[in-house]
């Protein structure tokens, strides 16, 4: 629809509210448009961004976010373990988030590895579950539980190791300000928390 004239516009608008405020208080589902396009627009407004260059800028924010949002399809393959010992890892799998509290980029580096008992997992599928978490913006520190729980639930190893490194534009650009600074985390679970052997041995690949 064309907005030609002021009374549209207040039609337009009383319309939108209603679905923005039904939105707020949690009766509908927020839409793309009504969501990340109206802040958008509403950021560009508050800094007095204007001009040829932002004209597009809404719909393109809102369309970055759907594609980051987009569930990944995966299934978790499992296969019965044929040789019992020695532990399978991923390492330098590169991933990129935002972090909860800033909203700013977060490159990490996940190092993934298991020791299985009964069943093992296919390889991509490490990968394809610290991907998985990207969409859930967590706070690093929980990120290497989270990687760990999942690996845990569906194949019940005999341990799980998870390290991540994280590289934070909201630690460089900002707050400390320091651009080579890296933040690391780990979970250890089962074999690799008590048997400091086998801790070693995950660190070291
Ligand atoms: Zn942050």
């Amino acid at each position: 629809m064309r907005i030609t004239n002021q009374k549209q516009l207040v039609e337009l608008l009383a319309e939108v509210s209603v679905e923005l405020v039904e939105e707020y208080l949690g009766k509908r589902t927020p839409s793309h448009y009504t969501g990340v396009r109206f802040a958008t627009e509403a950021f560009l407004r508050t800094y007095n961004l204007k001009g040829s260059n932002f004209e597009e800028t809404p719909d393109r924010v809102s369309n970055m976010w759907k594609t980051f949002f987009t569930p990944i399809k995966y299934t978790l393959t499992t296969f019965p373990l044929k040789k019992k010992g020695g532990m399978i890892l991923i390492k330098n799998h590169e991933c990129w988030s935002f972090c909860p509290h800033h909203l700013l980029p977060v490159k990490y580096l996940v190092k993934v590895g298991y020791v299985p008992e009964k069943l093992v997992l296919g390889l991509s599928k490490l990968a394809r579950i610290a991907d998985i978490m990207m969409q859930k913006m967590p706070l690093q520190e929980d990120l290497a539980e989270m990687i760990a729980s999942r690996i845990i639930e569906s194949i019940e190893p005999k341990g799980v190791g998870v390290v991540v490194t994280g590289e934070h534009m909201c630690m460089k650009m900002r707050g400390v300000e320091s651009s080579h600074v890296n933040a690391v985390s780990t979970f250890m679970w089962g074999v690799f928390l008590d048997d400091v052997k086998a801790r070693d041995e995950f660190l070291s690949l």
